[in-house]
């Protein structure tokens, strides 16, 4: 996002509710930091369809990549967005759902293929460190092969995991402080929204959550707030669409939000742009793009980008 101005920065304190291994050491932050947002893939959902992939977004600044969340496809989408792999230095997962989680490993694997060779700190709710620990034994001859056979560094010992259980301060470095909120996404406990912070812009992530009051207080005056986004009157057709799911529409009525609340929580922050992603459903023709953003006007007076795989924002 070009031109915004810059913003109040350090507004949001917190404690630190990280856990298990140390702490990266605070910074000052860079007086140069130009942040770019990319959202990698816009789709709500789990199940593969034919034009889009679930949840991911990277947050660029200064040549580092924070990517949040790894639904299916995110190195490839990091790929053919132009982000070098092995620039990853932060992943951070907003709740243990596949749509948000599938290829959590997968980015790590994959970045480390293509010449990942420094320290990678992973942030999310348990059993993330399990979840880590188990991928990496999982694949455990591909990675020693090719640390014999390629002459790469050790890839578990690049991968610090940190689990988050609370709201506050997540992470702070020389580019970009991130802090997060419990948001409300049942039966999924914790959940989270994060919010990021960098010299010249701040942007929230949702994550997914029913209408949240605990999220309007996160994206207080954000620059940009990507919220999930549900069109309530297409889910039966979602529904019919998928099968052995018998409580998937309750599922989805009494854990997401709808895009008219996703307007009312961005107008609620005071927040300069919203942009509408993880479409559920992601895939319904009968939903057009001015479907979505006339229903997001409806209750929100500010700037709305209609979320797109591959569009920076
Ligand atoms: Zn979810």
């Amino acid at each position: 996002m070009n031109g915004t101005s810059r913003r109040k920065f350090l507004s949001h304190a917190g404690a630190a509710v990280m856990l298990g291994t140390m702490q990266p050491a605070f910074a000052q932050l860079s007086a140069t930091a130009k942040t770019r947002l990319i959202l990698l893939g816009c789709g709500g959902g789990p199940r593969p369809w034919r034009n889009g992939y679930p949840t991911s977004h990277v947050v660029l600044v200064n040549n580092s990549a924070y990517v949040v969340d790894c639904g299916d496809g995110v190195a490839t989408q990091l790929a053919r967005a132009g982000v070098a792999l092995a620039s990853l230095r932060h992943v951070f997962i907003t709740h243990q759902h596949s749509d948000h989680n599938a290829d959590y490993g997968n980015l790590l694997l994959l970045a480390w293929t293509a010449g990942l060779h420094d320290r990678v700190d992973t942030w999310g709710p348990p059993p993330l460190a399990k979840m880590t620990r188990l991928f990496f034994q999982m694949n455990d001859y591909d990675i020693k092969t090719r640390i014999v056979d390629e002459g790469r560094v050790p890839l578990a010992s690049l991968v610090h995991v940190h689990e988050l259980t609370k709201a506050g301060m997540v992470m702070q470095d020389a580019n970009v402080k991130v802090t997060c909120t419990l948001v409300d996404h049942p039966p999924v406990r914790p959940a989270f929204a994060f919010r990021f912070d960098s010299l010249d812009l701040s942007i929230v992530f949702s994550g997914d959550t029913r209408r949240s009051d605990a999220l309007v207080q996160l994206a207080r005056g954000a620059d940009v707030l990507v919220h999930e986004v549900v069109y309530v009157p297409a889910i039966d057709r979602l529904v019919a669409r998928v099968p052995n799911a018998a409580t998937l529409r309750n599922s989805i009525a009494s854990h997401h939000t709808s895009v008219e609340d996703a307007g009312r929580v961005a107008e609620a922050a005071g927040v300069k742009t919203l942009v509408l992603s993880h479409f559920v459903p992601p895939d319904d023709p009968e939903i057009t793009d001015q479907m979505w953003i006339d229903a997001a006007r409806s209750t929100y007076q500010g700037r709305i980008v209609m979320g797109k795989d591959l569009l920076e924002i």
